[in-house]
């Protein structure tokens, strides 16, 4: 049995509240529905999360519009200053909240570190981004005028997020949207309320250190009803959601039909190219860290390995050898570098997968099984290889589980980027290959067609500092790094005549 400490020492209680403003808390109430959270890794009850109601979210959509007024107009390094002290207050909590991402969700120990590690690395960046919100100056074509755009905050932004970044993605949406002076209502996934508790009780130190009114970080727990809700609600000019595909169809309707922001980031099918000059070592490495790792819930984890004909043999020869030696067990468990399934659902889609990719031709190499051992839930499974074509239908699809698709293919990378790019998904792409034409192949406007292509490295694990996000049946968002930040927020365009006369853009004559 394991030490529980880490969750008293971020808040959490056996009971939770459905809601927060920021400082304050709904409090408890035992006529609400409540939702019983347990751990991925042991299958033990963690707590118990009440949920919010239709009011609960006009009541915090309330408070937040007034906290957007005197957010707005706080100097953007001002609220910089905030970002960075909830920045160090993260430090101060990265080892138990990296403890309940991995107990709450399943990913293993490093990785639920590496997940706080990202949300303080996109604070350093969002205070040094406050001083930086710029706009540019164009050349007027009137005398005496002077034209340039300003970058103002849109107001409340709605973030709905997924359980498998259960924190990082809030903060790469929520901090860069608040130093833009926006405030945020976010809604976790329904699978993963605790680690959002557990990011409020931090960020409440914060925000009762520098007196700060209500409203401006909320959460509400809730399931898909609530996010809905807020999709439909013209007082959230933005609506982040990160989820599946299927989720992003109905958000980005919702929000469309108001003629709303959304900003979707969703599932992927992403694939790994390896060419006969790639580094074999080095590919498969990443391979095998982009397909197991997070035991394949990632949304850049690699689904399809595409390879060339003449090292084929040897790349699975070498996979084969590597996956029975994966050691698979409880996430918290630092030998352990495969965890469990988020629930026995995601178990049931993970076999259902096979079998139907057994159906339609393929060959499972190795994997596909429940694994069992003392103390451990009924979500562990054995990574599975399966041989297969790509264009079959569930090779065509994003199951959210560690199967690897090997596809082989011969001739020219062009031919690889062709089976790579035939699919409804555009994340992660990466080919390995040593020979610069092959690389530059690649990442020409004739190639990858994903939001991010990388030479040489995975498919998975992004740095902050780039815009995170993808195209086609991904959402076409943008988060995180470089000027995603003007998603969040609205152009202004400006002209002013200091003249003494007022001449008409484009030389018209209007004489009165
Ligand atoms: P999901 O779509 O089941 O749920 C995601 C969130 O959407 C949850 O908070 C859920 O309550 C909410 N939701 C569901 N239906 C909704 C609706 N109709 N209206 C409003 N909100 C709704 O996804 P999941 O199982 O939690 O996460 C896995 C998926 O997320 C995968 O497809 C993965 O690829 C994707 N993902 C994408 C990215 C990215 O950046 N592209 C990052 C992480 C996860």
């Amino acid at each position: 049995s394991i030490n529980l400490d880490f969750l008293k020492e971020l808040g959490i209680q056996e009971r939770n509240p459905a809601f927060s403003t920021g400082r304050t808390f709904a409090t408890l109430d035992n006529s609400r529905e409540t939702r019983k959270i347990f751990s991925p890794t042991d299958g033990q009850l963690i707590a118990e999360v009440e949920m919010s109601t239709q009011e609960d979210l006009e009541h915090i959509i309330k408070v937040s519009q007034e906290a957007f007024e005197s957010w707005k107009v706080l100097p953007a390094p001002k609220r910089g200053e905030i970002v960075r002290q909830i920045g160090e207050a993260l430090r101060k909590y990265k080892d138990p909240l990296g403890k309940l991402v991995t107990y709450e969700m399943g990913k293993i120990y490093q990785e639920g570190l590496g997940e706080v590690q990202e949300m303080i690395d996109i604070c350093d960046f969002a205070v040094g981004q406050s001083r930086q919100l710029y706009g540019l100056e164009m050349k007027s074509e009137r005398q005496d005028h002077r034209m340039f755009e300003q970058w103002h905050p849109l107001g409340l932004v709605g973030i709905i997020s997924a359980f498998n970044f259960p924190v990082a993605v809030w903060s790469w949406n929520s901090m860069i949207a608040a130093i833009g002076g926006n405030v945020c209502v976010w809604k976790p996934s329904e699978k993963t309320p605790l680690t959002a508790i557990a990011c409020q009780h931090i960020l409440q130190e914060v925000l009762e250190a520098n007196d700060l009114p209500e409203g401006i970080f909320s959460y509400i727990i809730g399931d898909a009803e609530i996010g809905a809700s807020m999709s439909h609600d013209s007082r959230f000019p933005l609506i982040s959601a990160t989820g599946s595909t299927r989720m992003g169809k109905k958000v980005g309707a919702a929000v469309g039909a108001r003629l709303g922001k959304s900003l979707l980031e969703l599932g992927g099918n992403n694939a790994l190219i390896i060419t006969e000059n790639a580094d074999l070592e080095m590919a498969v490495r990443a391979t095998v860290f982009g397909a197991v790792g997070t035991c394949g819930q990632r949304c850049t984890s690699t689904r399809r390995l595409i390879v060339h004909d003449k090292v084929y043999d040897q790349v699975k020869d070498r996979l084969l050898k590597i996956y029975p030696s994966l050691s698979i067990g409880n996430p918290l468990d630092e030998s352990k570098l495969v965890g469990p399934l988020i629930d026995e659902d995601a178990v049931t889609a993970f076999k259902a997968a096979l079998e139907k990719a057994k159906s339609e031709g393929g060959n499972v190499l190795i994997g596909g099984e429940s694994f069992t051992d003392e103390g451990l839930s009924n979500n562990y499974v054995t990574p599975a290889i399966v041989e297969a074509q790509n264009h079959f239908e569930i090779v065509q699809e994003e199951t959210f589980a560690p199967i690897l698709y090997l596809i082989k293919y011969s001739g020219e990378v062009e031919n690889a980027i062709a089976i790579q790019n035939d699919v409804k998904q555009g994340l992660s792409s990466a080919v390995f290959t040593n020979h610069l034409l092959e690389s530059e192949a690649f990442l020409s406007s004739a190639g990858s067609d994903c939001g991010i292509a990388n030479i040489n490295i995975g498919t998975s694990g992004a740095e902050i500092g780039g815009a995170f996000g993808g195209e086609k049946e991904t959402g076409g968002g943008r988060e995180s790094g470089s000027d995603s930040w003007k998603a969040y927020m609205r152009r202004q365009t400006n002209t002013i005549n200091y003249g003494r006369v007022l001449p008409l853009a484009q030389g018209i004559k209007f004489d009165i």
